[in-house]
This record gives structure tokens, C-alpha cells and sequence, in this order.
């Protein structure tokens, strides 16, 4: 019996991801948009209408309105980025928009409980390598799209450079997954291998998270297509 869920969930709100949403609707598969007002990394991103339009097919999740680390500004600012991001979402939307995605991931006990106060339902965070949520305004992720193992840009929360990074962060917990040292290589035999493993321990969900302009910026769209397209054949 297979039961797993595929969820996937990406960041920010770029144009690029109007290109995510048709490789999805290609597969027949439902994703969730966290959307934030504020331009990141200078990136065109999309449009109110195209939100709009977006909102049709998929989720959209609210994702602060000026992307700051939630634990790192007075509380005052944190409840008004969390309040008005649901509102700015549910404008565009027409629709309750009862999911938020911490910026950074940085979340604590006064941010939980913030957006929980706020109506937010359902939250998400960049925790990976799992398969499961204890708590939904906590929910981890199992695997974000970024060059692996290799790093090929500078992670702002690991301030070491350190080329073999993206696999040292992760390789107990890897290992703990029974990952063979053959599915280390690519990011494509990682994503294949660790969604076959919560298929085969009927985990509760496979996540996986990204921002398109990474997507570009590394060139993995083959790997998304394939990847996805693995995830069609194999689902239960
Ligand atoms: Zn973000």
C-alpha cells in the first residue's frame, strides 16, 4: 500500500515560477506558491494578475511582505508581516489563504504562535531530509532543489565555504536514511532515491521545495522534468 503524498511547495514568488506551474500542470500535479510583495534578489517577479491566474490551479501561500528574518525583528513588526501578508494574499486571491512559509525558515516559539493568531492554519519551514510533520505550523521539508553535492553558491546560513557543504550538513542524516553512497552524486539520484524510500517505509509525504530563479540560475529544469516525471510513474 502506498499512501505517500507528493507535495511540493516553492518560494517567493518569481516569474520563473509561471514555468514551474506548467511543468506541474503537465503532470497533473497541484503545487503551493509562497508569495512575497517584495522583490527578492532584484528577480522579476510576478504580477498581481498572474498570482491571480496562478490561484486557479494551485495554492498560494503567504510569505511576509519584505522577506526579514521573523525572529530577528521586534514583535511589533513581526505580527504586521505576518497579518498582512495573509491580507495581501487573500486580496489577490479572493480566496482565505490559511498557509505561511517562515523567509530563512527562521522560526520561534512568539513567531509560531504569532501566525497561529494570525489564522494561519499550516506553516512551513526549510528543515529537510523529512518525511513527516509533527506539528503543521512546523512543517519540514524532504528535499530542496539546489546543486548537490556540490555547493555552487553561498547559503546564507552556512557561513563556511566549504565546497562539499551541501552533503557534510546533511550526510548523517543521510546515511540515517539508508542513502547508498551511489544516490550522493547528482541532486537527481538523491531526489529518486529518497522519494523511493518514503514510498517503500509508506512515509506520509515527500516535499519538494525550491525557487525557480535557482531552477534557472543552476540549470536544473531537466532535472525537475525528470524528476517529476519519476514521481508520475512511481506513484502508487
Ligand atoms: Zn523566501
Amino acid at each position: 500500500m502506498e499512501w505517500m503524498q507528493f507535495l511540493t511547495s516553492w518560494d517567493d514568488g518569481y516569474l520563473l515560477d509561471l514555468r514551474v506551474a506548467d511543468l506541474l500542470d503537465r503532470h497533473e500535479m497541484q503545487g503551493t506558491f509562497y508569495i512575497c510583495p517584495a522583490a527578492q534578489h532584484a528577480a522579476e517577479m510576478l504580477t498581481k494578475d498572474q498570482i491571480k491566474g496562478l490561484s486557479s490551479r494551485h495554492t498560494i501561500g503567504a510569505h511576509s511582505m519584505t522577506h526579514p528574518k521573523l525572529t530577528q525583528i521586534p514583535p511589533k513588526e513581526t505580527s504586521r508581516e505576518i497579518h498582512e501578508s495573509k491580507q495581501w494574499v487573500e486580496e489577490i486571491t479572493g480566496k482565505p489563504c490559511t498557509i505561511f512559509c517562515y523567509p530563512y525558515g527562521a522560526v520561534n516559539d512568539a513567531v509560531q504562535q504569532c501566525v497561529q493568531e494570525a489564522g494561519f492554519t499550516d506553516a512551513r519551514t526549510t528543515n529537510d531530509l523529512e518525511f513527516s510533520a509533527a506539528d503543521p505550523l512546523l512543517q519540514p521539508i524532504t528535499l530542496q532543489i539546489a546543486p548537490f553535492p556540490v555547493r555552487m553558491r553561498f547559503h546564507p546560513l552556512w557561513k563556511v565555504l566549504d565546497p562539499l557543504g551541501p552533503l557534510r550538513a546533511r550526510y548523517a542524516r543521510l546515511r540515517k536514511l539508508k542513502t547508498p553512497h551511489s544516490a550522493m552524486t547528482s541532486w537527481l539520484s538523491l531526489a529518486k532515491y529518497l522519494y523511493a524510500y518514503g514510498l517503500k517505509n509508506d512515509l506520509p509525504f515527500f516535499h519538494l521545495y525550491g525557487h525557480s530563479r535557482e531552477v534557472e540560475k543552476y540549470r536544473m529544469w531537466g532535472e525537475l522534468e525528470e524528476f517529476l516525471r519519476y514521481v508520475r510513474a512511481n506513484k502508487s
